[in-house]
C-alpha cells in the first residue's frame, strides 16, 4: 500500500472509529497492516509516517547475520515523533512485548539495531534540527541524530571546521557511534567521538524529551554515551569542531617484529610533535604486500618500496596521516622526516601518497564502491573488535598472530594503541584496565557460498577461538561494539560498572523498551530453570528470597525412603537449663531421634490443656497423674520414624535414647501414629479450631532465630518476665544446626552454630480488649522484640516483618547489599511480592 495512502487510511480510522463509521474496505487494509500493532497505535498523530510492509530493510544489517523483522517502522519528521511512538509504547505497560530500536545506517554487526516484531524508528528520515553551525574560538555544530558523518564532514568544511574524532567509515550515524564509542586513528590525542560531544537531546525510555551535557542531566549524558542505545534514543548532538586541513600525508611503514611495531606506535601516541592519526594493520599470509590492502591507499612507490615482498611472513604495517595545507608543505614533509627517522620499521618500506582531506577520512567509502561493484559488499561480516590491555598485547599477538591467524585472512585487522587518559571515565563506554589499550578488529568478510576457511563457520569458529583464549589468559580484554547471549556475560563484561549500567536502566527505560537487538535487558517475564549450577545466583536467591526476585512456578525436590509409622513422644521440664542441654544433645548426636522441636508451656493448670496440635498420648498411671499447677514448663517433643517390622528395635532404640535425658522420670507422654498423621497433625488441629471457628482469627505471630548463646538470657526475660500471666497459643523453641543451612541463599541467620527457633503462634480474641486481644499480645511481641534489640542478642525474624527499609536494611545486615543487588537484576521494577513491603514500585532506591 502506498505510505500516503496508508496514513491517510490511519487518520480515517482513528478519526471515525469513535462514530462507528468505518468503512469496511479500509477497515479490512488497516486489519492486515495492524496484525500484532496495537490499533491505538492510529491515534498516534506523527509528521513522518509508519510503514507496515517492506520493512526487510530494518531486518538487516552490515553483518548480515542476524534478520529479525519489525512489525512496524516509524519514519520520524520531528522529535516529536519519535517521542510520542516511545511514550505510546510505555503507556502500553510491561505487559505489552513492543520494543523499540533507533536504526541508524544498520551498520551493526549481530543485529543490534533490530527490534523483533517491535517498532524501528529509521533514524535517518530525522532531519531537524539542520545543521547549525557555531563558530569561533570554540566552534561546534548541532546535528540530528541520524545525521551521517560523511554529511557532517561536507558541511563543515565549508566553514573551514572539521569534527576531530572519526571512524574509519563515516557512512555512519552520529546516533549509531556515539551508542558505542567512535574510535579511529585520531583518538589517542582527542579521544573516542564519545569524548568530543558537548551536548544530546534524547528521548528516554519513557518517551520524555532531555537534554543534557556534562551540566545538565549529567547522568543522563554520561550514560547515552557508549550507552548501546539503552537509556535513550540520541535525536540531537552538539559536536566540538577544529580548523580543517586541506591536505593529507598518508604513509605506511612495514614491521616484522610485533615488538617494534608497538614500541613505535606507543612513542608516537605519547609524544607531542606527532602524526594526527595513528593506526595499524597485521598482514598475515600475504604473498604479495600491496595485494589486498584495506582501503583506497595508492601509494607512490619509490623504487626500493615496490621491491619489497613480505613471502608469507606475517608483517604489521604502521599506518599513519599529517594533515596539512599546501603553503607549509615543505614544514610538513620536514617535520614527516623527522618523526620517521625515530622510527625502527624496515628500512626499504615506506609508502606515502598525498590526498585531500575529505579523500583520507572517506577512504573506507572508496574501498566500499569497488567492493559493491563486485558484490562483495553485502556478504556475512562476522567481525570481532577487542580492547587489549598495554600490558597484554604481547601474550594476546603472539598466540592470536603466532597460533590462531597464521593460515588465514579473511580481512584486515587492525590494532593501534589509544590513551585511555583522553576518554571521560564516567560515560558506559567499557574499557581495559591499563592506561594505554589496544584496539585490534578482526574486520573479516564471508564468503557467503563457502564452508572452507573463508566461510562463516569457519570465521566465527576462529573468533571463538581468539575470546576463549582471552578468557582463558585473562587478559582483561574487553569487547567493542559487544556482543553476549546471556545477561551473565553482560554482567562480566561490565564488571564493577554493571550496577551503574543498571541503575541507569532503571531510571531511563526501567520497561526495558530501548534497543532490544543489543539483548542485554528483555521487556517482559522470563521464565528461568536455576540450580547450584544453572543459573546459581538466581537459585540461591530466590531460596528464602521472599518472593522478591521471581515466581517459582516449578521446584525439584530431594525424596528418601519414607517409614510408615512414627512414635511420637513428649517429655517434660521444669528446669530451662536441662530442657535445652538435652536438645543440644539430641541434634549433634548421630544416633538421635528423626524430629526434635520443643514447646514452652507457659501458666498452664492442666499440663494437657490446649496442648498443640493431635497429640494424644497414651497414658501410663504417673504420666496422668503430673499437674503442672502454673509453673512455666518445657515439653521437648520428639519422633521416630519406624516401620512395624521393627518395632522392637524401635522401641529399644528409644527406650536407649530417653535413657540419656534429664526431664521430670513422671512426664513421659507417647503415642502412635502413621507418618501421614504426624507430618500433616497441625491440620488435624486446625480441623477441630475451624469447627469451633477459632481458625480464622487474628495470628499475631513472632518468630525469631536466637543465637545460642544468648538463649538463657532470653528465656529469663521472656518467658521468666514478659509472658510470665499469659498463654495465647504454643510457644515453640527447639534448636538447629547452622551447618546444615546452605549460606548463600537469601535466608537471614544468627551469627552462630546453633541457634534456636523460638515461635510465638498465638491467636487472638477478636472480640477481647484483654489479655487476649490483638492489642495486648501485639503490644506483648513489641516487648520481646525491644528487649532483644536493647540486649543486643543478635536475634534475627524469622518471617521478618519490617516497616521501614532502614530496619530491613538492619535485617539483612553485611547481606543487604547482595539482596539489593539481585533484586535489580531480576525485579528491577519491584513488581513481585509488595506485600513484603521491602522495596517500593518505581523507587527502587540504590
Ligand atoms: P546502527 O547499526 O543503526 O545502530 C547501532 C546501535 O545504536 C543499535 O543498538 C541502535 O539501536 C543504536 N542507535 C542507533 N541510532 C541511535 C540513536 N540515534 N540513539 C540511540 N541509539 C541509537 N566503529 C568505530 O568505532 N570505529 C571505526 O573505525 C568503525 N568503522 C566501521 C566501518 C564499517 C564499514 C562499519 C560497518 C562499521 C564501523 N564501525 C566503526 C562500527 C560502527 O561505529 C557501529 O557499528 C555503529 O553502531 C554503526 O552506526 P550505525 O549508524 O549504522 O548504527
Amino acid at each position: 500500500m502506498p505510505k500516503g495512502k496508508l496514513k491517510r487510511g490511519l487518520k480515517l480510522l482513528s478519526r471515525r472509529s469513535t462514530h462507528g463509521s468505518l468503512s469496511p474496505k479500509i477497515a479490512i487494509q488497516l486489519n492486515l497492516c495492524f496484525s500484532n500493532i496495537p490499533s491505538s497505535f492510529t491515534t498516534i498523530n506523527v509528521d513522518g509516517h509508519f510503514s507496515f510492509t517492506n520493512n526487510e530493510f530494518a531486518a538487516k544489517d552490515y553483518g548480515n547475520q542476524y534478520q529479525f523483522l519489525p512489525l512496524a517502522v516509524l519514519h520520524p519528521k520531528s522529535v516529536s515523533d519519535i517521542a510520542m511512538t516511545v511514550r505510546h509504547v510505555w503507556e502500553l505497560g510491561p505487559s505489552s512485548e513492543l520494543t523499540v530500536a533507533a536504526r541508524g545506517h544498520g551498520h551493526s554487526i549481530q543485529g543490534q539495531a533490530q527490534a523483533h516484531r517491535g517498532i524501528v524508528i529509521n533514524m535517518e528520515s530525522l532531519k531537524t534540527p539542520k545543521m547549525h553551525f557555531q563558530i569561533g574560538d570554540f566552534p561546534y555544530v548541532d546535528v540530528s541524530g541520524g545525521e551521517l558523518w560523511i554529511n557532517i564532514l561536507h558541511e563543515s568544511l565549508k566553514y573551514g571546521l572539521t569534527p576531530k574524532s572519526w571512524t574509519d567509515y563515516l557512512h555512519l550515524t552520529v546516533g549509531g557511534t556515539l551508542s558505542n564509542a567512535g574510535i579511529s586513528g585520531q583518538a589517542f590525542r582527542h579521544g573516542p567521538q564519545i569524548s568530543n560531544v558537548h551536548q544530546l537531546e534524547v528521548v528516554t525510555g519513557k518517551g520524555e524529551v532531555v537534554t543534557c551535557s556534562e551540566q545538565q542531566n549529567a547522568d543522563l549524558f554520561s550514560g547515552v554515551l557508549g550507552g548501546l542505545g539503552q537509556y535513550g534514543i540520541i535525536t540531537r548532538a552538539r559536536i566540538s569542531l577544529e580548523p580543517a586541513a586541506q591536505m593529507v600525508k598518508w604513509i605506511r611503514v612495514v614491521y616484522s617484529d610485533f615488538s617494534r611495531f608497538t614500541r613505535d606506535q606507543e612513542h608516537l601516541i605519547s609524544s607531542k610533535n606527532t602524526f594526527d592519526y595513528i593506526e595499524g594493520l597485521v598482514l598475515v599470509n600475504r604473498t604479495n604486500l600491496l595485494n589486498n590492502w584495506r582501503s583506497s591507499f595508492n601509494p607512490k612507490y619509490d623504487d626500493q618500496a615496490s621491491q619489497f615482498k613480505s613471502e608469507g611472513r606475517t608483517l604489521f604495517c604502521l599506518e599513519l596521516a599529517k594533515y596539512f595545507n599546501p603553503n607549509n608543505i615543505v614544514e610538513t614533509n620536514e617535520e614527516i622526516e623527522s618523526m620517521l627517522s625515530k622510527l625502527n620499521y624496515i628500512p626499504s618500506t615506506v609508502f606515502m601518497t598525498e590526498v585531500t582531506y575529505v579523500e583520507f577520512l572517506d577512504r573506507v567509502h572508496t574501498a566500499e564502491i569497488k567492493l559493491q561493484e563486485k558484490g562483495l559488499w553485502d556478504v556475512p561480516h562476522p567481525w570481532l573488535n577487542l580492547l587489549v590491555p598495554r600490558s597484554k598485547i604481547h601474550k594476546f599477538a603472539d598466540e592470536v598472530f603466532g597460533n590462531i591467524l597464521v593460515d588465514t585472512s579473511n580481512g584486515p585487522v587492525l590494532v593501534y594503541p589509544v590513551n585511555k587518559s583522553k576518554w571521560n571515565n564516567m560515560t558506559s563506554a567499557v574499557l581495559p584496565e591499563d592506561d594505554i589499550f589496544y584496539l585490534v578488529a578482526f574486520l573479516s568478510q564471508a564468503n557467503p557460498l563457502s564452508t572452507g576457511k573463508d566461510g562463516l563457520e569457519h570465521i566465527l569458529s576462529l573468533n571463538k577461538r581468539i575470546l576463549y583464549f582471552c578468557e582463558e589468559a585473562q587478559l582483561g580484554v574487553k569487547q567493542y561494539l559487544p556482543h553476549y547471549a546471556t545477561q551473565d556475560e553482560w554482567r562480566a563484561h561490565f564488571g564493577h560498572r554493571w550496577e551503574t549500567f543498571q541503575r541507569r536502566k532503571l531510571a531511563y527505560d526501567p520497561l526495558a523498551i530501548l534497543a532490544p537487538g543489543q539483548r542485554i535487558f528483555q521487556k517482559g517475564g522470563e521464565v528461568v530453570t536455576c540450580s547450584e549450577q544453572q543459573n546459581a545466583d538466581l537459585f540461591s536467591g530466590v531460596l528464602g528470597g521472599l518472593g522478591q526476585y521471581g515466581i517459582i512456578t516449578r521446584a525439584r525436590i530431594s525424596l528418601e525412603p519414607a517409614a510408615q509409622m512414627v512414635k511420637w513422644i513428649r517429655v517434660v521440664y521444669s528446669d530451662f537449663s536441662t530442657f535445652t542441654r538435652d536438645q543440644e544433645h539430641l541434634i549433634s548426636s548421630k544416633n538421635t531421634f528423626d524430629y526434635i522441636e520443643g514447646l514452652v508451656l507457659v501458666n498452664r493448670t492442666n499440663l494437657l490443656n490446649n496442648w498443640r496440635s493431635s497429640f494424644n498420648p497414651k497414658y501410663d498411671d504417673q504420666a496422668s497423674q503430673f499437674k503442672s499447677e502454673g509453673r512455666t514448663l518445657f515439653c521437648l517433643e520428639l519422633a521416630k520414624y519406624f516401620n512395624p517390622n521393627n518395632i522392637v528395635e524401635t522401641n529399644e532404640e528409644i527406650e536407649s535414647m530417653l535413657s540419656k535425658l534429664n526431664y521430670i522420670p513422671s512426664t513421659v507422654f507417647m503415642t502412635e501414629v502413621t507418618y501421614v498423621e504426624f507430618l500433616d497433625r497441625v491440620h488435624t488441629a486446625e480441623i477441630k479450631l475451624q469447627e469451633k471457628g477459632l481458625w480464622d482469627v487474628p495470628h499475631p505471630w513472632l518468630n525469631l532465630l536466637v543465637p545460642r548463646s544468648k538463649i538463657h538470657k532470653f528465656a529469663d526475660e521472656v518467658f521468666g518476665n514478659i509472658l510470665v500471666d499469659t498463654s495465647n497459643g504454643p510457644v515453640l523453641v527447639y534448636p538447629v544446626n547452622k551447618s546444615k543451612w546452605n549460606n548463600m541463599t537469601s535466608a537471614v541467620l544468627p551469627e552462630e552454630d546453633i541457634f534456636y527457633l523460638v515461635a510465638f503462634l498465638s491467636q487472638a480474641n477478636p472480640l477481647s480488649t484483654g489479655k487476649d486481644g490483638l492489642e495486648h499480645i501485639l503490644s506483648l511481641n513489641k516487648r520481646i522484640l525491644y528487649f532483644c534489640e536493647e540486649a543486643q542478642l543478635g536475634v534475627k525474624q524469622y518471617l521478618p516483618h519490617y516497616a521501614t527499609q532502614d530496619e530491613w536494611r538492619a535485617h539483612f545486615g553485611h547481606r543487604w547489599e547482595t539482596f539489593q543487588r539481585r533484586k535489580l537484576a531480576y525485579d528491577p521494577l519491584a513488581i513481585l511480592a509488595p506485600g513484603q513491603r521491602i522495596f517500593q514500585k518505581g523507587v527502587l532506591d540504590l
